[in-house]
């Protein structure tokens, strides 16, 4: 039932977080994003917002509110790479790209929760990556960070899970974005050779499994990691 559900998701205006939110959107629920630059998204109910700032989470988490009621379900997906060995990783490299994806999505979930609480019901769903539990060269930064977020999911499930709140990690392989879209051709070669599926996915992939992962048909799965990755990462 999706009748008078709100769902944010940070970083809508591109890649898998719009993947996401047209999916939600086809499915009849509210949709919120954030943005942080460019135009105003005019697909979706739209609202500036830098997850590296609390006050900006919560001015926009109130806009969405006010327009919707309250926000059943967050999806934590804005993010970053900074990628660099880890020789010539500055400190600046590591912390900016932790303050993004993982204290950004602390952040967006802790503001998400005061209303799931009182509303006895929520979906939180992070959005991971297989680096975080495979690793990858070059992503000591970023796969700290994504792991980061199977702590916090599995965390938040031992503190909430009896008030019907759940949290779970979606870890998305290879998916055609800005993101990969910046890889040498040479790398997403040697990247498609070594998924068993042969092939980058779309991001309506990911935003096929967030869909379910909202559903009442998922209320029994909490603190779950459910790699996209086209068996990349199998058993991480
Ligand atoms: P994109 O680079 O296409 O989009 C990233 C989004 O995050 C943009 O909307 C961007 O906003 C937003 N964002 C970045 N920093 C901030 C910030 N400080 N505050 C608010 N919003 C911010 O990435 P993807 O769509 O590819 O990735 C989405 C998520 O999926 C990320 O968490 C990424 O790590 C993860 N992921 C992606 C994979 C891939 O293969 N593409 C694989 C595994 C995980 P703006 O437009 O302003 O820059």
């Amino acid at each position: 039932m999706t009748e008078n559900q709100t769902v944010l998701v940070t970083g809508g205006n591109r890649g898998i977080g719009k993947a996401i939110a047209t999916e939600f959107k086809n499915a009849g629920y509210n949709v919120a994003i954030t943005y942080r630059s460019g135009d105003t998204p005019k697909d979706f109910f739209a609202v500036k917002a830098d997850v590296t700032d609390a006050a900006s989470i919560d001015a926009a988490f109130k806009e969405v509110e006010t327009e919707f009621g309250p926000i059943g379900i967050v999806i934590a997906n804005a993010g970053i790479t900074k990628d660099t060995l880890l020789m010539r990783m500055s400190e600046d490299d590591f912390t900016s790209v932790i303050d993004t994806n993982l204290t950004g999505a602390f952040r967006v979930a802790q503001r998400a929760t005061k209303g799931m609480l009182k509303n006895k019901r929520g979906r939180i769903i992070f959005i991971s990556s297989v680096s975080g539990l495979y690793g990858n060269p070059g992503q000591v930064n970023y796969s700290a960070s994504k792991a980061g977020l199977v702590g916090m999911a599995r965390s938040i499930t031992r503190e909430l899970g009896s008030r019907n709140i759940t949290a779970n990690v979606i870890a998305p392989g290879f998916i055609k974005t800005d993101m990969t879209d910046a890889l040498t051709d040479e790398l997403k070669k040697q990247y498609t050779d070594v998924i068993p599926a042969r092939r980058f996915a779309e991001p309506k992939e990911i935003a096929d499994v967030a869909l379910f992962l909202a559903s009442e048909g998922a209320g029994y799965i909490s603190g779950a990691v459910i790699p996209v990755d086209g068996g990349l990462g199998m058993g991480h």
